[in-house]
């Protein structure tokens, strides 16, 4: 309970802080045009006195024309307000959350495996998405109804008071009824929000898998249990959407009756007074006048604090994501490495308490080709995942040029390698773009140079738009082979000091792998070469292969020691060829 208190000045304050003060001019604009807007309501009313007392019973003649330009212009002064001051909150509301969601994107792109393996994408996307949408609803509403809603009843309030401070003690007569109601609701609908937020994650994570999973699905016939899952998601999130809807207005229905009781209260007090002549029909038309006006900023007021909750709910889940801090951390080094040697130093890893290294250690020597070689699930890619920083060891050293990859900039680090991965991971862009990601400011010579190295211009030529034409998808108007080969034209484009090659040719058929293994042999001449193959007969020229079983170096030396030992891996060559 403490803990929820300490939190909802936390929430405001870091809003104000991040987000809100840096508009804090244009939101003072607004307000002023919002506290106009707001006044001409009292105003309103206030022109009906002298519309009842100097024109219907005064009868005086000049009074209509004054009394009638005056209402004229006061809705005009509306018009014009309404136009700037929501337009200026538009503004003002759109650009907090576009910033927000570039933040968010921002920040993600920092964060480590861990994290992504707890929120996957589908969650991310509504994280995104969805909840910086609900808290800019806050401010459609919060800022744009509220604030102006504020101002007419205060406007209108005045003009009671100023008419008769006890008459407007009897309209409020009822309002101590809404107070409990209001914290109840509130406590409510936010516990409600914040189930819901999570139930949208799961429905953008189902839709994510389901999407990118159609054939799967289709092949075993999964079609159906698919879509009940989904309908049950869907279910609860109209159950809830339901409740919330319900309780929101509890508060405005109060509303209603409140106004109900002052009416009846005012009715009894004021009337007589009216009829035994102490008032005037003008006066007393005026306050009730002021009164209806008051009725539906009231009840929009009323439901303020449902739509705050609402928000509160997803600004707490966008503030979880900013204040997960990134756990790999760039070093101070800018400089690059001195030598691209690498040594791995008793590393240990662990997934979820599931050890994936256990004590690896080995060295890849400058300019050389090293493999490594083991089952799969052996830690392999994890290697070059320890090498880029996408992951840090739990103990041990990753060292480049002798020095711990933590000291390097994160940019310097990642710049020494071209990495060619076991899914090449394409994006919807033509295959120029995304073999460019390797290095955005190549001239058109080198793609050239990097597509013919590595066979993309032999399948590019045949496509409709050529080099131009898109990707789809992760890459899907590609088969397999060609995906894997635009990604090794990225990386012969990246043109880095060290190459790791994680099962780079393993998508393609005997004839292109060979083609594409010997762009590979020339790409790797004089540079540090780290290189994962299944298939034995791609490494057999290695200067040093690493053999890796469940975390663990078990073998090392070149092919032909290696076979003379008779150990791991003569028996893998052994199951692959038959014999060697
Ligand atoms: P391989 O030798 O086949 O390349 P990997 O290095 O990819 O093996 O993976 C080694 C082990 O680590 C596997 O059992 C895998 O399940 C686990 N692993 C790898 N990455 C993660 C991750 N981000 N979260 C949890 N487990 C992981
Ligand atoms: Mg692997």
């Amino acid at each position: 309970m403490s803990r929820r208190t300490d939190r909802k000045p936390g929430l405001f304050a870091r809003l104000w802080r991040d987000y809100l003060r840096q508009h804090r001019g244009a939101m003072a604009l607004a307000f002023g045009l919002m506290t106009v807007e707001g006044s001409t309501l009292a105003l309103i009313s206030w022109m009906l006195k002298p519309l009842f007392d100097r024109v219907f019973v005064g009868k005086e003649a000049g009074a209509i024309w004054w009394v009638g330009g005056a209402i004229f212009g006061i809705f005009l002064l509306r018009a014009v307000t309404l136009v700037a001051s929501r337009s200026l909150l538009t503004r003002i509301s759109l650009g907090i959350s576009t910033e927000m969601q570039r933040d968010l994107l921002a920040h993600i792109l920092t964060l480590d495996g861990r994290f992504f393996s707890r929120n996957p994408p589908g969650a991310l996307i509504e994280r995104i998405q969805g909840d910086t949408i609900a808290v800019q609803g806050v401010w459609s509403s919060l800022l744009t109804s509220a604030t102006r809603d504020a101002i007419s009843l205060v406007g209108l309030f005045a003009v009671a008071v100023v008419i008769d401070p006890q008459w407007t003690l009897a309209a409020l007569v009822g309002v101590p009824i809404l107070i409990l109601p209001a914290a109840v609701v509130q406590r409510y609908v936010r516990r409600k929000m914040r189930q819901n937020r999570v139930n949208a994650s799961d429905r953008a994570t189902r839709l994510d898998e389901v999407l990118h999973g159609i054939n799967a699905i289709r092949l075993n016939r999964a079609e159906q249990a698919q879509v009940d899952r989904f309908g049950q998601i869907v279910g609860r999130i109209r159950r809830a959407e339901v409740k919330v809807a319900a309780t929101s207005v509890v508060i405005p229905a109060l509303t209603d009756i409140v106004t109900g009781i002052g009416f009846v209260a005012v009715l009894f007090l004021g009337g007589s007074e009216v009829m035994e002549g102490e008032r005037s029909i003008g006066e007393f038309m005026s306050f009730f006048t002021a009164l209806a006006l008051a009725f539906q900023p009231m009840r929009r007021l009323g439901a303020t604090a449902g739509i705050w909750q609402t928000a509160a709910a997803s600004l707490e889940r966008i503030y979880q994501v900013f204040d997960t801090p990134p756990t790999i951390r760039s070093g101070p080094r800018i400089a690059p490495p001195s030598d691209t040697s690498i040594t791995l130093e008793d590393v240990w890893l662990s997934f979820d308490d599931q050890p994936v290294l256990r004590g690896l250690t080995f060295t890849a020597l400058p300019g050389q080709t090293t493999a490594l070689v083991g089952p799969s699930g052996a830690g392999k890619s994890t290697v070059f995942n320890l090498l880029t920083r996408m992951v840090d060891p739990d103990r041990g050293q990753v060292l480049l040029g002798g020095v711990p990859v933590p000291e390097y900039d994160l940019a310097t680090l990642r710049d020494q390698f071209s990495t060619v991965a076991q899914e090449a991971a394409l994006f919807d862009e033509t295959l120029r773009e995304n073999i460019l990601m390797g290095r955005p400011d190549a001239g058109d010579q080198d793609v050239t140079r990097a597509i013919t190295a590595a066979h993309v211009a032999e399948f590019a030529s045949g496509l409709p738009g050529g080099l131009d034409s898109p990707a789809g998808p992760r890459g899907s108007n590609l088969s397999g082979g060609q995906r894997q080969r635009v990604a090794i034209a990225r990386a012969v484009l990246r043109d880095a000091p060290i190459l790791l090659l994680d099962e780079a040719t393993s998508a393609l058929d005997t004839a292109s792998e060979r083609l594409v293994q010997d762009a590979l042999d020339q790409l790797s001449q004089g540079r540090t070469t780290l290189v994962i193959a299944h298939r034995l007969s791609t490494i057999r020229q290695a200067d040093k292969i690493v053999v890796i079983e469940a975390g663990r170096v078990v073998e090392e030396g070149t092919h032909a020691q290696l076979m003379n030992q008779g150990g791991a891996y003569a028996r893998l060559v052994r199951l692959q060829f038959g014999e060697d």
